[in-house]
This record gives structure tokens, C-alpha cells and sequence, in this order.
């Protein structure tokens, strides 16, 4: 008998490792390693998680109905189209595993979201990057990878951790491009937060084609990822295949009914986004005033290179001990930058003053 081996693919898995949330022996002034909204939770959210309390006994709905409801009037789609999952990233990995199998392509571009990989990996399927141009994707080397095995395309738009986008015209070039028996999960997370004319979240593209996908998140604009909760929007074919997959109660009662609120409370996210609007170019402009090269992000977070990798983990050293939590992107092949979240005001000023205070040093 031979020992207990997993499925081919999955000692592959470079674990996923999350944000870092504490400082060995400091006080942590501010987590910036996440891209958790700056402002949390709007404050109907909460009441409505609250009031869950005393219904845990019972099941969440199953389908979710008054949340894919509350979703397609907030967002003006057909409820009947929306899954919800716990988190995008329950949905991520739901597609992958209903359309990519052992012997099989996911393609991705090179600093795309590394759960695509990750998934990709899982399911025995072989994760194909495609070379970025500018730490942007670019659809023609995307398009230019593509094979008979390619099965599933993922692209985060706008990317984390890179912050940029693609155009409307270029996903559509993307979508033209692509076999029909080819999936396109558009990965939204940071859809609210971008205002760009040349810029659609893939709402349209959706509605227009049978083999794409888009999916969201409560955990940026909306600051409830502790509770995970995100959903897709996609064509009637696609939704059974994952309505067949998923778990019965994927998603849970609190995040159910906080999601609701939080759709509700327009004030709150519109608020989010003009908090990002005013501070993200504030943090942006700053870093390039201490001579350091922020990539431009249209995200709710700026990713800074610093010249080399030492120099980065200098930085990060140099943020950590005053208190502040950025994110290290090696794992991404970016090692000479750092991702960091927009915080409250007190946090994004907190950030300038350190890295002033470590470009003054001569670090
Ligand atoms: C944060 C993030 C997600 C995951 O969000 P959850 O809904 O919390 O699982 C997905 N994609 C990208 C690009 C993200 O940055």
C-alpha cells in the first residue's frame, strides 16, 4: 500500500498568506494590509448583524433571496442571475472548480489576484501567466496564451495588488478574443471605487455574452470582509451549473441581513468613496513628492515600488516599527514594492510622515 497522497496539484499551493494584522511589540497604529474599507461597516450593517443574534438557531435562507434581491435593485440586475457566496472568493474557486480540471489552463495575468493560481492548482488545472505590460495586464499577451486547454481566464479589474485597470474596450477585445468554451471571470472587487469613463465593471459584457462572468465583494467599499460575503453576476447557463455546486447555506444569516443594510446605506458608501477620492491621490502625490514611484491605483489602495527589495523591506521595517502594517508583495514577484490601504485620514498622514521620516534618514 502506498502512503496517503493528496491530488496532484494541491503540495503545488504556495499557501495564501493574508495581510499581517499585529507588530511583535508594538502597538499596531494602523493594519493596512488588507485593503479593508477605511471607513468599516456602515452603522446599519451592524444593527442588522446585531439583530441576527438572536435568530443563530436558525438556517439562513439558502438562496439568499432577500439579499440577491436588495442586490439586483441596488445595482439595477435580474436577481434570478445572482449567486451569493462567502466572499468572492467562495465564488472564485465555485467557477473554477465547475470548468477546469486535471490537464486543463487557467490563464491569468501576471500580477493578477493569487488566488487564481491557487484555485487553479486545486483542481489539478495548470496556472498560465500572461506578461503584464507596465503592471497592467495586456490583453494581446493574455489572448496570446491561449490554447486549446485553456478552460478559465481570470482578470481582476481593477488588479490587486497592482491597483491599475483595463479599459472597456480592451476587456471586450479580451471577451472577443476568446474561444466560446472559454470562462471569463471579470473580478470586480474594486468596482465601487473607480470612476473612470473608460471603465465598466462587467455588467454589460455579462449581458452580452453566455461565457462571462463578474464577480464582487462586501469586503472593500462595504468593510464587512470579516463577515465574507461577496456574489456574481452572470448568464443564466452559468448560474445553474454553480447553483448545482455550491453549498445549501454558503452563505451565513448575520451576512445576509447585514448585507442587506449595507446596500441600504447609500450615505455610507458614498462617503467611502469620497474618502478614497480625496486621500488615495493625496497619498499618491506625497510618495512621489519623497521621490518614491507609486504605481497609479484606482483601487482603495496604493502600491509603492521603492527602487530595489531592500529598500522595500527597509520601508516595511521602517513602517512596522512605527506601528503601521503595509503589505509585502514578493509573493507576486513584486518584491520592491509595498502595498498600502487607504486608512482614515490619521492612518494615510501617519504613512507620509513615516516614510518622510525614512527618505529623510537616507534609507
Ligand atoms: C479582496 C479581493 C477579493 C476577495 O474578496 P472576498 O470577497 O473577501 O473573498 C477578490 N479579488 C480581489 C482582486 C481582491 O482584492
Amino acid at each position: 500500500m502506498s502512503a496517503l497522497t493528496p491530488r496532484p496539484g494541491i503540495m503545488k499551493i504556495a499557501p495564501y498568506v493574508p495581510g499581517k494584522d499585529s507588530v511583535d511589540g508594538k502597538e499596531t497604529i494602523a493594519k493596512l494590509s488588507s485593503n479593508e474599507g477605511a471607513l468599516g461597516p456602515s452603522p446599519k450593517a451592524m444593527a442588522a448583524y446585531a439583530q441576527a443574534a438572536s435568530e443563530l438557531h436558525r438556517y439562513p435562507d439558502g438562496a439568499s433571496d432577500k439579499l440577491r434581491t436588495a442586490i439586483g435593485r441596488h445595482y439595477g440586475l435580474d436577481a434570478a442571475r445572482i449567486i451569493c457566496g462567502s466572499g468572492s472568493d467562495e465564488i472564485l474557486n465555485l467557477l473554477v472548480r465547475a470548468y477546469c480540471g486535471p490537464g486543463d489552463e487557467l490563464l491569468y495575468s501576471q500580477y493578477g489576484f493569487l488566488m487564481y493560481p491557487i484555485n487553479a492548482l486545486g483542481v489539478g488545472a495548470t496556472p498560465v501567466p500572461a506578461p503584464e505590460n507596465g503592471y497592467r495586464a495586456d490583453v494581446d499577451a493574455m489572448l496570446a496564451k491561449v490554447t486549446d486547454k485553456t478552460r478559465v481566464v481570470c482578470l481582476a479589474n481593477p488588479n490587486n495588488p497592482t491597483g491599475s485597470y483595463v479599459t472597456k474596450d480592451e476587456v471586450r477585445r479580451l471577451q472577443a478574443g476568446l474561444p466560446k468554451n472559454v470562462l471569463l471571470v471579470i473580478d470586480a472587487a474594486y468596482a465601487e471605487y473607480v470612476s473612470k469613463n473608460d471603465y465598466e465593471s462587467g455588467v454589460e459584457l455579462v449581458d452580452q455574452a453566455e461565457n462571462v462572468v463578474m464577480t464582487r465583494t462586501f469586503s472593500k467599499i462595504y468593510g464587512m470582509g470579516g463577515l465574507r460575503l461577496g456574489w456574481m453576476y452572470g448568464p443564466a447557463g452559468i448560474v445553474d451549473t454553480i447553483s448545482r455546486l455550491r453549498q445549501p447555506f454558503n452563505v451565513n444569516l448575520a451576512a445576509q441581513m447585514a448585507g442587506v443594510a449595507a446596500l441600504e446605506d447609500i450615505a455610507h458608501t458614498d462617503a467611502s468613496r469620497a474618502h478614497n477620492d480625496l486621500w488615495l491621490p493625496w497619498l499618491s502625490a506625497e510618495a512621489n513628492r519623497l521621490g518614491l514611484a507609486p504605481l497609479p491605483s484606482v483601487g482603495n489602495f496604493l502600491t509603492i515600488g521603492f527602487g530595489s527589495k531592500e529598500r522595500a523591506a527597509a520601508a516595511n521595517d521602517w513602517l512596522m516599527n512605527d506601528g503601521l502594517i503595509p503589505r509585502m508583495i514578493a509573493g507576486y514577484g513584486m518584491a520592491e514594492h509595498l502595498r498600502i490601504t487607504i486608512g482614515t485620514e490619521a492612518e494615510v498622514k501617519a504613512v507620509r510622515d513615516s516614510l518622510q521620516r525614512f527618505v529623510a534618514a537616507g534609507k
